[in-house]
């Protein structure tokens, strides 16, 4: 089966991979002059599953595509700078305090894939002083979102200055648009309530202290750990935004966030190099993956967890493009993602 693809980002490349993995041909077309142009081009990304109270569709989802990443990225991370350095997810305020042990409970992670630890064990695990209670996922970390999507694209045939405007233009037997927002710019997809959310990280060249850090930690912001000296340092969000030009002062309010958070990482850090991209999120904070016409499907909004969600959206999209009916995640969940959710009767 030959397989169009609009959009050349995580979402298109690890969807190209699946399907080729599963015999499919698989043709990305990409608007700009390489792969991960958009919102995909960071050389660091951390991939963490969001958290819910309860293993509810989110729970399950994020669950799952975690496992099958680090399935994939056992076999092809290290191409793509795979760190799997573990993450410390904060208890910096008292909505966390009471919510991350209950997901620790209620996802019931294998062998203490996420655990609560007390201010002494964070900091042993991270090198450098914590004040407070962690979430700590032992096997998470860091791995280059840009690198990750040319080796999913490896040995894929690939049209880069290739914007489509119309899905009549394309040879093939189905279509698939994993192009962000702009999949909004295509009747069939013309009602889906996706907005882009600008954000800019930034990296830092590392100080005395932070050198000795050894996991990434997330506080609102994250922090990965120095890479050849440097930083990755993020994000800001940006509902009102759609450009992804360098804004001098979110890098300040990168920084800002850092010392506010992390007291020991207090510095007057020197900027290296900022980059600048634009999310996809939908009206319910839930990736959008599923059939929307007779020979058209979707994965997108997958907001600020595509390293994990673009992956696991292209193994259920594999299947329902396949009818091989493997059931990855339940019943409910599936409901959660499709894009007839958002349609109105
Ligand atoms: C600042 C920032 C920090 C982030 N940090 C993390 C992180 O640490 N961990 C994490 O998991 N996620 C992170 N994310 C989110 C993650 O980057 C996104 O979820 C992911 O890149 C989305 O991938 P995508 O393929 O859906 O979109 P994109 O990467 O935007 O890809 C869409 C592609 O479609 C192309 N396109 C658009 N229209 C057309 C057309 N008509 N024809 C052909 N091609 C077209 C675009 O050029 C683009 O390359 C971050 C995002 C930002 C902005």
């Amino acid at each position: 089966m030959r397989v169009n693809i609009i959009g050349g980002g995580l979402a298109g490349c690890a969807l190209a991979y699946v399907l080729k993995n599963n015999g499919c041909e698989p043709v990305i077309y990409e608007a700009g002059s390489a792969l991960a142009s958009g919102a995909s081009g960071n050389d660091v990304g951390l991939y963490n599953p969001r958290f819910t109270a309860q293993y509810d569709a989110v729970g399950e989802f994020y669950t799952k595509a975690f496992f099958e990443a680090l399935r994939v990225f056992d076999d092809i991370g290290a191409a793509a700078d795979w760190d799997p350095c573990g993450a410390l997810h904060l208890m910096n305020n008292p909505q966390k305090e009471k919510r991350y042990p209950k997901t620790v409970e209620a996802y019931a992670w294998p062998d203490n894939g996420m655990q609560i630890l007390t201010p002494e064990e964070a900091s042993e695990v991270a090198g450098v002083d914590i004040l407070s209670g962690c979430l700590y996922l032992q096997k998470s970390g860091k791995i280059s979102p840009k690198k990750l999507c040319s080796v999913y694209a490896s040995g894929v045939e690939c049209h880069l200055n290739a914007p489509i405007s119309s899905l009549e233009d394309l040879d093939g037997d189905i279509t698939v648009l994993a192009c962000g927002s702009a999949a909004k710019q295509f009747d069939i997809a013309k009602h889906l309530p996706i907005k882009p959310v600008r954000g800019q990280v930034s990296y830092i060249a590392e100080s005395e202290v932070s050198s000795r850090l050894k996991t990434a930690l997330c506080f609102g912001g994250y922090i990965a750990p120095a890479q050849n000296g440097v930083h990755c340092l993020g994000s800001t969000f940006q509902r009102w935004l759609d450009h992804d030009n360098l804004i001098a002062e979110d890098d300040m309010a990168n920084i800002e966030k850092l010392c506010d958070e992390v007291k020991v990482l207090a510095y007057n850090y020197n900027i290296v190099n900022s980059k600048a991209g634009v999310r996809t999120v939908s009206q319910d904070h839930f990736p959008i993956v599923g059939q929307l016409g007779e020979r058209v499907f979707i994965s997108t909004a997958h907001g600020s967890h595509g390293i994990l969600s673009s992956l696991l959206s292209a193994i259920i999209l594999t299947d329902i493009i396949l009818g091989a009916g493997n059931q990855i995640v339940n019943e409910g969940t599936m409901m959660a993602l499709s894009p007839k959710r958002f349609v109105v009767n």
